[in-house]
């Protein structure tokens, strides 16, 4: 055990080999999925100005005002840890002058950093696959992000997982249904909770999807956007279900998601569970298309969703840990340098080889054992002089004696 003064910030987990293994199995499904839909892989900054994200996501929000490790850097820069990945990528967006350049669909995995209170499912430190593409107002691209959102999770093998979209309306038709739902907060403030009325005049959408159970059931007639939304947020959203019913792709329409920045209009949607409890929510985006312009960059339309690697893998079955295919074990001193080289050439032939280190034959056969590898190789003196390995098949208990060179025949034979 570490002294507690040096072990890990609460919420902030190490990746063990059966951990990483898990996420690699999420990000490598990622990757062929998306790049299937033309994204491509950017790679951008952990650290980044603190102004970034109080511009975009908004000063009122959560993690804004609550949840940033942002500091001041040895030479006064206002900096802080990203909390989400979006902001970043328009900044990227715009500083690398993409902005003539033709729709850009982008996609990105890494960490993010929020010091919110450390649960399951929810994280200091925790890692998100995002997705943005930059130029296309929809809804044809709304329904393609979507239809990826759910190839992707679909390729992970994840069952009931349910998507809900929803309309948030945009600049001509939210201002007013606002008001009406301000008005309609403030005649029930004193039955709902302290946050909820923290948010009435500062975020009042947000109150729709306060988690306590008595404001839910305060809420249950509460004006919905998606009865007010104007023509054109209209259409948008009924292409959009046009859309995924044709794609055969399974949702329900969830007039109480908000998402919780302020940037996002027309289209939201989450995939959830009900397997994580209160963090339920696996993958979540929306529209964004005033954010770009709020960075100020030219009137961009935007959309995009992040997953959250954590609570996917907890939702994954076993990954397999891929087995070694071979060990090797060296009898004597004047083999090592001998069965090194064999092991070196077996990896060049593409076997997955671990050399037990020579020295007792039983301890390396112990540790042959513990690994699970399919063979071993016993390397003697006899068998290096013949050019030959003494090959042992841990599954059937059968060995015999193979030229060096046949091994590799012998190995993927038996796979
Ligand atoms: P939640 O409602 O669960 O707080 P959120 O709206 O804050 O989520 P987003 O900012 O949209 O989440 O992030 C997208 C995804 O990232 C979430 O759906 C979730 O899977 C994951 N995520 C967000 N915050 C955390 C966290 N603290 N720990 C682990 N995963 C997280
Ligand atoms: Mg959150």
């Amino acid at each position: 055990m570490v002294t507690k003064s040096l072990q890990s910030i609460r919420g902030i987990h190490d990746g063990l080999p059966d951990d990483v293994r898990r996420w690699q199995r999420i990000e490598d499904v990622a990757r062929a999925t998306l790049t299937r839909y033309a994204f491509s892989e950017v790679r951008l900054p952990v650290l980044e100005p603190t102004e970034l994200f109080v511009r975009s996501i908004g000063e009122e929000t959560d993690i804004v005002s609550k949840e940033m490790y942002a500091f001041t850097d040895q030479g006064g820069d206002h900096i802080c840890l990203r909390p989400e990945g979006t902001a970043g990528a328009v900044r990227a967006y715009l500083q690398g002058g993409l902005t003539r350049s033709g729709i850009q669909r982008w996609f990105y995995m890494g960490p993010m950093f929020r010091r919110e209170r450390p649960q399951k499912g929810r994280l200091r430190q925790f890692q998100q696959i995002g997705v943005e593409m930059f130029g296309a107002a929809g809804p044809v691209e709304d329904v393609e992000m979507l239809a990826m959102a759910h190839a992707f999770l679909e390729g992970l093998g994840i069952p009931d997982l349910q998507l809900q979209v929803n309309s948030l309306g945009c600049s001509v038709c939210r201002p007013a249904y606002r008001d009406q739902l301000v008005a309609y907060l403030q005649e029930r403030a004193d039955t709902l909770c302290e946050t909820c009325n923290e948010r009435i005049d500062k975020n009042p959408m947000r109150v729709l999807d306060c988690k306590v159970t008595s404001c839910q059931a305060k809420l249950g007639d509460a004006p919905e956007m998606l009865d007010h939304l104007c023509d054109g947020c209209s259409a948008h959203f009924s292409d959009l279900r046009q859309g995924l019913d044709a794609l055969e792709i399974p949702y329900i329409v969830n007039p109480r998601i908000v998402r919780g920045l302020d940037y996002y209009n027309r289209t939201a949607f989450e995939i959830v569970t009900d397997k994580l409890g209160a963090q339920g929510t696996v993958l979540a985006g929306g529209r964004y298309d005033g954010l770009v312009s709020e960075l100020s960059g030219p009137a961009t339309p935007a959309i995009g969703f992040a997953a959250g690697i954590e609570r996917l893998a907890m939702l994954l079955d076993d990954v397999a840990l891929e087995r070694p295919d071979l060990a090797i074990v060296a009898i004597g001193d004047e083999v090592l340098s001998y069965s090194l080289k064999q092991a070196a050439d077996l990896r060049q032939a593409g076997l997955c080889v671990v050399h037990c280190g020579g020295g007792g034959a039983r301890r390396q056969f112990k540790m042959a054992d513990r690994g699970y590898v399919r063979f071993v190789a016993v390397i003697g003196e006899d068998e290096m002089q013949a050019g030959k390995v003494t090959l042992k098949d841990m599954a059937s208990g059968e060995q015999k004696l193979v030229k060096a060179g046949a091994v590799v025949a012998e190995v993927q034979a038996a796979s």
